[in-house]
């Protein structure tokens, strides 16, 4: 069993021979400048966000400068990095430290973390990286290697789950090497430990990695659960002769537009009431397999009524752009997927019929 001072050494030793010291932000640490380079590097890379970190830091050296400049100005300065929310509450809060802390970077966590845009980790990263107090940090690739190493189940996302690993982080965290240590989670989480290839045979962790030992590194973390889509039915009806089939083109506009299909109705009432006004001469009445068909944003209940007529009626009301096809010469049309499907049923429920 790993004691919690074994992981922290072995991460600190890793960091020492491989983890990132030459980054701009790095050199003569300040809590401004932390704070610039964490705001930044969410949800942006490293090599990305160098130059603009440059840039910004020499138009904007210190929060008084940045407070009184122009939002418009601090907006130029982030083109091209995205998620510009993040350069508006770096603008309004360094303006907040000029009212609350007359322009000097708090060093109470509290205060750090009342600032607009700073949630709990960028307030432990902005603390402990740039001045070593003693605060864990868990940004996407702390959550990362915590769920792998002690096989955390669930999604990061889910208060529960985020809750552990913070406990994780908490136990981990040591007091005396905590700036080598969080820049090395972070470090080890970009690289070594990454989301579709961790390299374990190189990670000092690895001999007591759960996730590694029982080789299940994709598992963790576990991905966000998927929404429950909404569900709809639809009810059609497969009309057929000896020879023919009937098919309709869809409107142009909607749910496979413009492509051919079967008709098809709201409800089985509504189908039954239409199949009674059509005065059909039904041979054969056959309910085919439910089955589902699903949309980016629903499932598709698709419920078949196959009817076998013996003679093509006069015509079907209502059904303008329905046409009579040959079933084993369907020219080429364009079919749904599910109509494709049911198409091939009939013929092979037809063909085997004939066998018998
Ligand atoms: S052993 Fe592999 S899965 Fe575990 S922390 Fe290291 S890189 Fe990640």
């Amino acid at each position: 069993m790993q004691t919690d001072t074994w992981f922290s050494e072995q991460l600190v030793a890793w960091y020492q021979q491989h983890g990132r010291k030459d980054l701009p932000w790095q050199q003569q640490p300040s809590p401004y400048k932390t704070w610039l380079s964490e705001v930044m590097l969410q949800q942006t890379q490293v090599a990305t966000v160098i130059p603009y970190f440059q840039r910004f830091v020499a138009r904007f050296p210190d929060v008084k400068t940045l407070a009184a400049a122009e939002t418009d100005e601090v907006l130029h300065y982030w083109t091209g990095l995205g998620y510009y929310a993040r350069a508006r509450n770096l603008h309004q809060a360094a303006r907040q430290i000029v009212e609350q802390h007359q322009g000097e970077f708090p060093t109470e966590f509290a205060q750090v973390l009342a600032l607009p845009g700073v949630g709990r980790s960028t307030a432990g990263a902005i603390l402990s990286l740039s001045l070593g107090l003693h605060y864990p940090i868990l940004d996407g690739n702390c959550k990362r290697v915590l769920s792998r190493f002690a096989a955390v189940s669930g999604w990061p996302g889910e208060k529960k789950v985020e809750q552990q690993l913070w406990q994780l982080a908490e136990r981990y965290t040591p007091k005396a090497t905590v700036q080598q240590f969080n820049q090395a989670m972070m470090d080890l989480g970009a690289s070594l430990c990454s989301r579709s290839k961790p390299r374990c045979a190189e990670c000092p962790l690895a001999r007591h990695c759960q996730a590694a030992l029982q080789g299940e590194q994709q598992r963790y973390p576990s991905k966000k659960p998927k929404k429950a889509l909404p569900e709809q039915q639809s009810f059609w009806l497969l009309l057929t002769t000896a020879e023919q089939v009937l098919l309709k083109q869809r409107p142009a506009k909607g749910l496979w537009g413009g492509l051919y299909g079967f008709l098809e109705f709201s409800s089985a009432k509504e189908r039954e009431q239409f199949v009674a006004l059509q005065g059909l001469a039904v041979q054969q009445q056959t309910e085919l397999a439910t089955f589902r068909h699903t949309f980016s944003h629903f499932h598709l209940w698709i419920n078949p009524l196959w009817l076998q007529l013996s003679s093509l009626p006069a015509r079907v009301e209502e059904q303008s752009a329905a046409l009579w096809y040959t079933i084993s010469a369907i020219p080429e049309l364009g079919l749904s997927a599910p109509a494709k499907n049911l198409l091939q049923q009939l013929a092979a429920l037809s063909l085997s019929k004939e066998k018998l």
